[in-house]
């Protein structure tokens, strides 16, 4: 063993990696970000990474139905996290664009280029990067089966199709938006059904993932069992 590799096996050994994964709508974030400050570890949103990389694209006159991203283009996008507790800022170049990135247009182009084998690549080493500096709690699609393969917890969230769309739905109505149902429900099947069957790192629970679903149970129920989880693993009282 070389010493760079038993200086990563130990980083890996000492850093806590809590992986949550998961369709839209299934809480994922939210719970994620609870988690997060319950345990004092830094949240990685790997989603908004995706949203980033497509702000810049399509800031870049990229459309994502477009044949092929040009070459390079990719390696001069800049994306950096400053993770916090329960909380991640994101930089594009020198700039904070954590508020441009929720917008369905930016949404569905994250969607739509993270089936492009280059951009999953190009996202990698960022992800990776901050849980060798921190406790992370990381929520995405792919974060237990590819990205941190060594999590010690993973978790796979779940939920009924509706049920999803119905707190999307909400979410936009809060917003002041005002959505059509049939719209947001058939717009997250979409994206699931994209997510589901792109050739990388397709979204699926990672083999040791311990999957909830949660349908039926409030974010504090959520919460509950997974920290239970956590304590046991870690041998945390919670
Ligand atoms: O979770 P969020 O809606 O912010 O993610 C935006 C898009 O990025 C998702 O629709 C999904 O296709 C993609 N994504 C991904 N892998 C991740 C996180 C997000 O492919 N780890």
């Amino acid at each position: 063993m070389n010493g760079s590799t038993k200086r990563n096996r130990k980083q890996k050994e000492s850093l806590i990696v809590v992986t949550i994964d998961g369709p839209a709508g299934a809480g994922k974030t939210t719970i994620a970000r609870r988690l997060a400050e319950r345990f004092g570890f830094c949240m990685l949103d790997s989603g908004a990474l995706y949203r980033a990389i497509a702000l810049a694209l399509l800031g870049a006159q990229v459309t994502p139905d477009a044949e092929a991203i040009p070459e390079d283009l990719l390696s001069t996008i800049k994306i950096s996290v400053q993770p916090g507790v329960g909380r991640m800022k994101l930089l594009l170049g020198n700039e904070d664009v954590s508020a441009e990135l929720r917008s369905e247009e930016v949404g569905l182009a994250a969607s739509k280029f993270s089936a492009r084998p280059e951009v999953r690549k190009a996202l990698l080493g960022v992800q990776r990067s901050v849980a060798k500096q921190h406790n992370i709690v990381a929520e995405g699609r792919d974060m237990g089966a590819v990205v941190f393969p060594f999590a010690q917890v993973k978790f796979f969230l779940t939920a009924d199709s509706e049920e999803r769309a119905k707190r999307r739905y909400a979410e936009l109505l809060e917003k002041g938006e005002h959505p059509f149902y049939s719209q947001v429900f058939s717009e997250m099947r979409a994206r699931d059904h994209r997510d589901e069957t792109r050739d990388l790192a397709p979204m699926v629970p990672a083999a040791d993932a311990i999957v909830i679903d949660t349908t039926s149970l409030t974010p504090d129920g959520v919460l509950s069992i997974m920290s239970d989880h956590i304590g046991a693993k870690l041998g945390i009282v919670t």
